[in-house]
């Protein structure tokens, strides 16, 4: 123990993929500590969905500090945004929300910088400015650090001012593109407009300084120059790093990557938020099967396999809306990022191809990550287990040993209901491993 301070779990960071993870450790019984020093003070948009996912991880204080809905204005691709809605997050808030809820599930908080963390005997050590912690686990959501990066999307930067609007009550947000890039403003409905444009790190015109750039940018996006025309600056401008990136999830024994720490993504995607909450599900898993059984080899897979799979869904999405705008407005920043994107997403090695088979792949089990026989198709590479909780590996198994198609019959033996089994069955016809006849051929059935 290293100045007196021990913990089950260390969580670095202090966002949202930190606290919620921090909180569903709590939920299930293990002492958390976290430490972080939060410091965004930009303002961020997001969806019901991710306000849904705030309130399921029972993160109130942040759900109820965020404004909104209001009207998303806009364009994209040529094509004027209609009924379109989204939440505004100013993050200073926000994120000292996070702690409130934090310290109300008995999660210890120590506000305090990390320095690193190495092995120290059985244990890891995390450093910080103050103190060093010895941990069994090592959760590290300090957001995004595109140091170790096993793929990235095109070098991007965010340029961002606060500003002072008119008093109203309406929240509203506008996203507009132009040649080198696109820019997103939001008012809050309580005096405050925040600007964010986001171009290619080798943007000329940031050669000039930040607020020259931005006048740059004003020029080229007449309508959002115009909801601005009786605001003022508040404060300086700010660059964010917004490049894509996956990073690598370490295979050291007790250490974790979650949220932007490991899949970061590009912000038009407007899901950082969303993605980094839903890791915590994962990481949840992860940190608690590793404390509960000591696995380490299936747990630590399935991690990367989840972070590979999201990483090339959203890739691949990013492509698409770069390519729509691309299409629309042909320029160097929307032709060569789509590119970008197209040519980052072979990443998933354990993507599956050839026949549908069944295989032994780590899976989430509620709260724990377990291997199980899983049946692996091209569509879905890291392999489904259950449909309507009938298990997919099982079911081919008695098919193929009854040569029955009597769901009833079937449902007893599962013990589910026949609509269950009518689900999984259609599932299995869908993905070429059940013949209208439901002949199984023994090969269907290998372990
Ligand atoms: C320009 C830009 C715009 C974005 N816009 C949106 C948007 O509109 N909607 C959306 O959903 N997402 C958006 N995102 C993404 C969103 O910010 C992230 O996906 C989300 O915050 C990830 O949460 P996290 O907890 O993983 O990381 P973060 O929120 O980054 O949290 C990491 C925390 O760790 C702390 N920390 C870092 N290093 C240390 C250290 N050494 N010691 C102690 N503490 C440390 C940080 O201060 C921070 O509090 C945007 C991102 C960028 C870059």
């Amino acid at each position: 123990m290293a100045d007196g301070r021990c913990a089950e779990i260390t969580i670095l960071g202090s966002g949202p993929a930190a606290v919620a993870t921090a909180c569903g450790l709590r939920r299930i019984g293990h002492e958390v500590l976290l430490i972080g020093l939060p410091g965004n003070t930009a303002c961020e948009g997001v969806s019901a969905r991710t306000l849904a996912l705030l309130r399921q991880w029972g993160l109130a204080a942040a759900a109820d500090s965020i404004e909104g809905p209001g009207e998303r204005q806009g364009s994209w691709a040529g094509r004027d945004l209609v009924d379109a809605s989204e939440y505004v997050v100013d993050r200073a808030q926000f994120d000292r929300s996070l702690l409130t809820d934090a310290a109300s599930r008995e999660v210890t908080i120590v506000s305090d910088r990390v320095i690193g963390y190495a092995r120290g005997g059985r244990l890891w050590r995390v450093r910080t400015r103050h103190a060093c912690i010895d941990c069994r686990v090592v959760i590290d959501a300090r957001g995004r650090r595109v140091r170790r990066a096993l793929r990235k999307g095109p070098d991007l930067v965010a340029v961002c001012q606060r500003f002072r609007t008119r008093q109203t009550t309406k929240v509203l947000t506008r996203i507009e593109a132009f040649p080198q890039g696109w820019c997103w403003f939001a008012e809050s409905g309580h005096g405050m407009g925040w600007l964010q444009a986001v171009c290619s790190c080798n943007e000329p015109s940031l050669r000039f300084g930040l607020e020259r750039h931005l006048g740059s940018v004003l020029a080229a996006v007449p309508q959002t120059a115009a909801a601005l025309s009786a605001a003022t600056p508040a404060g300086t401008a700010l660059a964010r790093a917004a490049t894509a990136a996956l990073s690598v999830q370490p295979d050291e024994p007790g250490v974790f990557r979650t949220g932007d720490a490991l899949v970061a993504l590009d912000p038009l995607s407007g899901q950082g938020m969303y993605e980094a909450l839903r890791s915590a599900t994962v990481t949840v898993a992860a940190a608690h099967s590793y404390c509960s059984t000591g696995e380490w080899d299936s747990v630590v897979r399935f991690v990367r396999e989840r972070s590979c799979d999201l990483w090339r869904r959203r890739s691949e999405m990013a492509a698409l809306f770069y390519e729509q705008q691309a299409v629309h407005t042909p320029s160097a920043f929307w032709v060569r990022s789509a590119e970008a994107y197209a040519a980052c997403q072979d990443v998933d090695q354990s993507a599956a191809t050839g026949e549908p088979r069944i295989e032994r792949r780590p899976v989430l089990n509620g709260s724990l990550i377990e291997l199980r026989r899983v049946v692996v198709t091209a569509q879905s590479p890291r392999g489904v287990w259950r449909v309507d909780s009938v298990d997919l590996a099982e079911l081919v198994d008695f098919l193929s040993a009854t040569h029955t198609m009597d769901v009833e019959h079937i449902a007893q033996r599962f013990s589910c209901s026949p609509r269950a089994v009518a689900h999984a069955m259609q599932w299995l016809r869908t993905h070429g491993l059940l013949r209208p006849a439901a002949i199984m051929a023994p090969e269907m059935t290998m372990a």
